[in-house]
Parts: C-alpha cells; sequence; structure tokens
C-alpha cells in the first residue's frame, strides 16, 4: 500500500467516524441538523479521496470519468431539487424512492463487479455469496420501496391487495433465491446465476409490499430503509470498500431499531406485517359535516376559544392534517398566545402521527415549539385525565378507541388516552376517516366536540377567538 492509499484510508476511517458522531447528534431535534450537515460532509470527502485514488490508479478511461461526473453531478442536482421542492406531507413517498434508489444502485454494483472482475479465479464465495446478497436485499428494495411510493402517492391503491397465488411465490421465490446463490457460486462469471436472483428479488419486493396495508405503511419504509443500508454493506463486502460497509451497516443496524421500536408502538411484529393483511388503507370519508349522525356535537370557534380561554392545561394532538393544511405556524402562534395567559401547552406526539417517521416533530420544530413541550406517548398518557382541554389537530387514528378492541385494522396500536381528558376537542373538516380507513369512535364521546374546518384556517380563527376571552 503507498502513501496515497494509506493516507486515503485514514480518511475513509475519518469518514466513518463523523458517520457515527453525525447519527449520535440526530438523537435531538437541536444538533439533529449538524448531523446531517456533518455526515453529508463526511461522505463528499469520501468520494473525493476515493475520485483521487481512482485517479492515481488510472483504471478509468475517459469515457468512464464523464459517466462517473455526469452520474454525480446529475443525481446530485436531481436529489437536491428534489428534497428542496417536495412537500413535507410528500416526504414518505421521496424517503421510499430514495431507499429504490439506494437498493437498485447497491444491486447494480454487485452485478457489475461479478461480470466485470478482472480476475475470475477470486470470485470464491467470499464474494459471491455477499454478492448475491446484496442483489437480492437491493432488488427487493427497489421493486419493493418502487410499490410503496406508489400506495404512498395513490397510484397503486393503499389497501392490502391480495391475489391468487400469493403465498406460492412467497415460497417459490425465496427457493429461488438459493438456487440463484447456489448457481453464482459455482459460475461466478455467467450471468444465469444473477438473471434467476434479479428476477425473483424484483417480483419478491412487489408481492412483499402489495398486501401490506396503509396503516402499516411506516413500518414497511423503515424496513426497506433497513434493507437499503443492508445491500449497500454488502456491495461494500463485494468491493472491499470499508466506508460502504461502515456507512451501511450504521443505516442497516439504525432502520433496524426504528423499524423494531414502530411495530412495537403499533404492537405488531414485523413479522405479521411482512406477512400483511393488516390495515385497510385510505377510505372515502364515511359522512360530511352535514349529514354527520346525531350524536357528534358541533362546534364554533367562539365555543372552542372559551374552553381554552378558561383552561388551565391544554394538551395538543398534532396529526396528518396539521401536515396537509401547513397549519404547524398557526398552531405555535395559538399556543403561544395561550401561554402567555398562563395556560400550560404541552404536544402529545404519537410514534406514527402523521405519514413519516418522525413527522410532528419536524413541523413542530419548523413552528419553533419548544421542544421540552414536546411529549412521548408513553410519557403523555398519564396526563390526559389532568388535561382541561385535548386539542386534537388533523389526528384521527392514533387517537381511535377502537384500537383498544379486536377485529378492526388498527386492533392493538396503542393510542393518545385522549378520551380521558376533561374535554376534548377535534379540529378536522368533515367525519372523514383517517389512513386506517375506520370510524373513529372518539367523535362520538359525549365530552368531544368537533371544530370542521381546515386546520389553517380554523386555529387562526382560534386565535383570533381566543383573544377576545383571555385576560
Ligand atoms: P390520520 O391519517 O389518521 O388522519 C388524518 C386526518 O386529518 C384525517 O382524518 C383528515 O380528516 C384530517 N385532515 C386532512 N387534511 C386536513 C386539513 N387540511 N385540515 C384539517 N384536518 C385535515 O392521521 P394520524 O396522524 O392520526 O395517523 C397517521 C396514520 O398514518 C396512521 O394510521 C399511520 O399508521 C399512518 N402512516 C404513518 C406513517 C408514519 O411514518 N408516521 C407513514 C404512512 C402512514 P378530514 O378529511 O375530515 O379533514
Amino acid at each position: 500500500m503507498n502513501t496515497l492509499e494509506t493516507t486515503v484510508r485514514y480518511v475513509f476511517l475519518g469518514a466513518a467516524a463523523c458517520f457515527v458522531l453525525g447519527l449520535h447528534l440526530m438523537n435531538s431535534p437541536r444538533t439533529a441538523r449538524r448531523g446531517n450537515t456533518l455526515s453529508a460532509a463526511a461522505m463528499g470527502v469520501a468520494i473525493a479521496a476515493t475520485a483521487v485514488l481512482l485517479l492515481d490508479e488510472g483504471d478509468i478511461t475517459g469515457t468512464g470519468w464523464l459517466v462517473l461526473v455526469l452520474g454525480g453531478v446529475l443525481g446530485s442536482a436531481l436529489g437536491l431539487y428534489a428534497a428542496q421542492q417536495i412537500e413535507m406531507t410528500a416526504m414518505p413517498q421521496l424517503v421510499s424512492l430514495f431507499n429504490a434508489v439506494g437498493g437498485g444502485a447497491a444491486a447494480l454494483i454487485a452485478v457489475n463487479d461479478l461480470l466485470q472482475t478482472a480476475h475470475p479465479e477470486s470470485l470464491g464465495a467470499r464474494i459471491t455469496v455477499p454478492g448475491a446478497l446484496d442483489i437480492v436485499i437491493g432488488a427487493v428494495t427497489f421493486s419493493g420501496s418502487l410499490i410503496a411510493a406508489g400506495k404512498l402517492q395513490g397510484w397503486v391503491p393503499g389497501r392490502p391487495i391480495v391475489f391468487r397465488g400469493a403465498r406460492g411465490l412467497d415460497v417459490a421465490l425465496p427457493a429461488a433465491f438459493a438456487v440463484g446463490t447456489l448457481w453464482l457460486v459455482l459460475d461466478p462469471q455467467g450471468t444465469g446465476g444473477l438473471m434467476v436472483l434479479l428476477v425473483a428479488a424484483l417480483a419478491f419486493g412487489v408481492t412483499m409490499v402489495l398486501p401490506i396495508g396503509g396503516a402499516d405503511m411506516p413500518v414497511v419504509i423503515s424496513l426497506l430503509n433497513a434493507f437499503t443500508g443492508t445491500a449497500v454493506a454488502m456491495a461494500g463486502f463485494v468491493l472491499a470498500e470499508p466506508v460502504l460497509i461502515t456507512a451501511g451497516a450504521l443505516v442497516g443496524a439504525s432502520g433496524g431499531i426504528l423499524t423494531k421500536l414502530m411495530a412495537d408502538a403499533m404492537n405488531r411484529s414485523i413479522a405479521h406485517i411482512v406477512i400483511g393483511g393488516f390495515g385497510t388503507g385510505d377510505a372515502p370519508a364515511a359522512i360530511g359535516p352535514g349529514g354527520a349522525p346525531a350524536q357528534v356535537r358541533s362546534l364554533s370557534a367562539d365555543d372552542v376559544a372559551i374552553q381554552l380561554a378558561y383552561a388551565t392545561k391544554v394538551i395538543v394532538v398534532p396529526g396528518y392534517g396539521l401536515a396537509a393544511a401547513q397549519a404547524q405556524h398557526e398552531l405555535g402562534d395559538l399556543a403561544a398566545l395561550l401561554e402567555e395567559h398562563g395556560i400550560e401547552v404541552s404536544y402529545a406526539v404519537h410514534p406514527v402521527a402523521g405519514r413519516m417517521p418522525g413527522h410532528m416533530n419536524v413541523l413542530l420544530a419548523e413552528a419553533n415549539v419548544p421542544y421540552p413541550q414536546l411529549k412521548e406517548m408513553d410519557e403523555v398518557n398519564p396526563e390526559f385525565p389532568q388535561a382541561d382541554v385535548a386539542l386534537v389537530i388533523g389526528a384521527n387514528d392514533v387517537t381511535n378507541p377502537a384500537a383498544r378492541r379486536p377485529g378492526n385494522a388498527i386492533s392493538g396500536m396503542p393510542i393518545l388516552d385522549v378520551d380521558r381528558a376533561k374535554s376534548i376537542v377535534v379540529v378536522k373538516r368533515s367525519m372523514g376517516h383517517g389512513y386506517a380507513g375506520i370510524d373513529n369512535e372518539l367523535y362520538t364521546n359525549p365530552r368531544t366536540g368537533m371544530f370542521f374546518t381546515d386546520a389553517k384556517k380554523g386555529l387562526a380563527e382560534l386565535k383570533a377567538a381566543v383573544r377576545q376571552f383571555v385576560v
């Protein structure tokens, strides 16, 4: 190893340390932005160091460099554009598409390396087995993430899609993985094993995600994210690139932990989710405000404002509708007004509220909500009985007491105990369903009042109305 190679290896080690540190900084919303920047900068430095090494080795042709540079510039520009332009509400689809790109790239790396290697005699099981794993996990992630993105975007129906023969495929396709891997080990440079693995894995990604229902999508996205990391780590083994192994292992492990935490939060086992059948996906609104059932109590802005102005303790429950309405700033303003008048305000954050992990945290941080006011489910649930008002804004499934009963799409999912507050106010546009597509029993609770409005408009009205009543 010459001096340049040694230096580059040290740079890789430094980059890997920065990834770990970056991940640690993401523990808190206060330092998360710094963690993200540090990890991205470390990856930039690692890429630059690799380029220097490749230049020194002189293995890449002029056309090769053109493809590398063009690909890098185009990919970065597209990624930057997508991340800046995307609406917060469409973030899960974007994450899913990024997972697809990551998984697909990792699979292609293995295909290319196995086909192009200059030393076929070196392709022992030590390389071909991680290569096969890379292709399988990467291709499953690619097709699975595309289906997940399609479901989230509404291009593919969100309900579980089960077709005849699906169970048979669940057995046949993994068997094809075993055959393809064996084939690859025996004939590392032949295309037969590669094709079997690619086709079976792409099909498996589709058949794995189609039967998963809307309400379980957060866990699936997180699982596919973990898959992307694992595929990248496997690509690192194929290429003998420690920086890929480290970065991939970090994504794989953290994605795996997040998947487990989210599955626990929904009281599901990961296996159960992947086998499918839960979550019925989006369904049309049950009844509009005009035709609401008799037991639903409708409130005006003034009715709600009086309750808020005379409360001592208010717990705000944000949900997907807050994000859809982009009403976080109006909410922050209303909460600040209540606090100015000595009313205690806190926010109850359910782990799967919104449409992506941490959605509510990001949204509330955008509105500069003080971080200590954000409370996780376990911490806030015992506080609901003392709350004078639970103010539910665009949240539905995460508050639905039906989850405590068996036999429905959200059975067993821990919920925010909003129905235990002294008074409940729900701000949403209609009696429409949430993501799981079922009626919410909270709305017919005698202590619940519905303020039917768009969250942004309604919160602005509430702020004006509260001013009349606070002293
Ligand atoms: P829900 O999807 O259950 O409900 C959102 C509610 O917001 C709807 O009932 C809708 O009612 C209301 N709404 C929509 N737009 C507006 C608006 N402009 N103003 C006011 N209200 C509005 O949201 P939750 O956050 O309670 O639950 C999240 C659900 O999404 C869970 O089922 C979860 O599993 C799933 N999910 C979560 C992901 C994650 O990672 N967090 C990813 C994918 C899915 P109306 O139409 O009447 O206004």
